[in-house]
């Protein structure tokens, strides 16, 4: 087998350690996706507009082999989870799509790596009715922060979907894989997201961000040169865990539809700036507030896209700074934690500094020069504890490769 991984020995170690545990030999190859920051571009995925992701070091990884005994069964294992959750291929149509209210079939965990088998199945089937399936085994550990919205979902998909994808010979490209994940996420998991986890997770790059276009799935790499530029990006998370399958998450989407639907528009991507003000006319105040962040939220994925290759990275501060405005004022996702993280990041010196992910906790990005790592993380740290909030985890991420085969 080749060398394990550089960027993560201990979750790849972790890994195999499991799927011995759980099979008694060693795995056929080791598979890893990674989280991912958004660098801007918030609850517009699932309004047909546009994103600009980039994944993180930290990785999924999925140790996995096909089964010996070939009785067409998959056997998932997670570090995340005491007990294994084992099933027969043929069973995954009757657990999935989770219908609506329904109590889940399996453990939630499970419901990423088993959804994935269900949906590339599926998705094989439609080409191929008589296809064979055999049976498989999967062992997953992870360093992405878990509910931090730092997507350690998609990277659960991302990792499954690739080992998947190689054992099984689906020869699906990284887009298509992309989806597998998100279908598992909305229909095994019934948690309503959009592509953006998954695009990032699967097509990241070094140095690059992804500007992805969420009606077309068309994609650009868009250089960040964060190195060149001596510059860097802090992630804090604030421990504040979201849960996106509930509560506040729906409703932010419900009224993105409901402000579609009075515009006469099929989504918000085709409402512009200059909308606005015919916007306000006919809608409720909250309807609007929440239709002005996705429209202005858009016009701002594509500015930094023009000033990140016109300017570079140095000059998006303000664009960052206007988005964690328009998400805390008008969109009303951010918590305390964030505002703080995300004010003191910027009386520290930060260039820009926004909340990242769906929001109602999670983490808030920081770009800031290299050279105060250490001055912004202690101010924010001293913030939260004058705060008496927990005590955040505060790290730099550097934008790296998506997901790929490790051994
Ligand atoms: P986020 O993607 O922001 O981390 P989500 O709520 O979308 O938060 O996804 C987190 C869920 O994904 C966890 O509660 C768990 O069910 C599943 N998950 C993530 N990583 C793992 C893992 N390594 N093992 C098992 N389940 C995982
Ligand atoms: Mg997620």
């Amino acid at each position: 087998m080749t060398p394990l991984s550089a960027d993560a020995p201990t979750t790849t170690d972790a890994a195999r350690a499991l799927f011995l545990e759980l099979t008694g030999r060693e795995p056929d190859g080791l598979w890893s996706a990674p989280g991912r920051v958004n660098l801007i571009g918030e609850h517009t995925d699932y309004n047909d507009g546009f994103v600009l992701p980039f994944a993180i070091p930290h990785r999924t990884v999925a140790a996995v082999d096909l089964r010996d005994d070939d009785r067409g069964r998959v056997r998932v294992a997670s570090t995340f989870a005491a007990e294994p959750v084992e099933v027969a291929l043929d069973e995954l149509d009757d657990l999935f799509p989770t219908a609506t209210g329904a109590e889940p079939a399996v453990p939630e965990w499970a419901a990423y790596p088993l959804g994935v088998a269900w949906a590339l199945r599926q998705a094989l089937a439609a080409t191929d009715s008589d296809r064979g399936f055999r049976g498989i085994d999967i062992a997953i550990a992870s360093d992405v922060p878990v509910g931090a919205g730092l997507s350690s979902s998609a990277a659960i998909e991302g990792a499954a979907a690739s080992a998947l994808n190689d054992l099984w010979d689906a020869g699906l490209d990284r887009r298509a894989l992309a989806r597998i994940g998100r279908r598992a996420e909305n229909e095994a998991v019934g948690a309503p997201t959009g592509i953006m986890d998954q695009m990032a997770s699967m097509l990241g790059e070094p140095d690059a961000a992804i500007f992805l276009d969420c009606r077309s799935l068309e994609t650009q790499l868009v250089p960040l040169g964060m190195a060149d530029a001596g510059l860097a990006i802090l992630v804090i998370d604030t421990r504040v865990t979201h849960a996106h399958s509930t509560g506040g998450y729906r409703e932010r989407r419900a009224s993105c539809e409901l402000g579609a639907q009075i515009m006469g528009v099929p989504s918000l991507r085709d409402v512009s700036v200059d909308d606005l003000p015919r916007a306000q006319e006919l809608m409720d105040g909250v309807t609007f507030r929440r239709v002005r962040h996705v429209v202005t939220e858009n016009q701002r994925v594509i500015d930094t896209v023009r000033v990140l290759r016109d300017a570079g990275a140095r000059a998006i501060g303000d664009l960052l700074v206007a988005s964690h405005a328009s998400m805390r004022d008008d969109f009303e996702i951010s918590v305390p934690e964030l505002d703080t993280a995300v004010d003191t990041a910027l009386a520290a010196g930060a260039v820009g500094a926004r909340m990242t992910g769906g929001g109602f906790g999670g983490a808030a990005i920081a770009l800031i020069e290299q050279d105060a790592v250490a001055a912004v993380s202690d101010a924010v740290t001293a913030a939260f504890a004058a705060a008496d909030f927990t005590e955040p985890i505060v790290f730099t991420v550097t934008p790296s490769a998506g997901a790929r085969r490790d051994a």
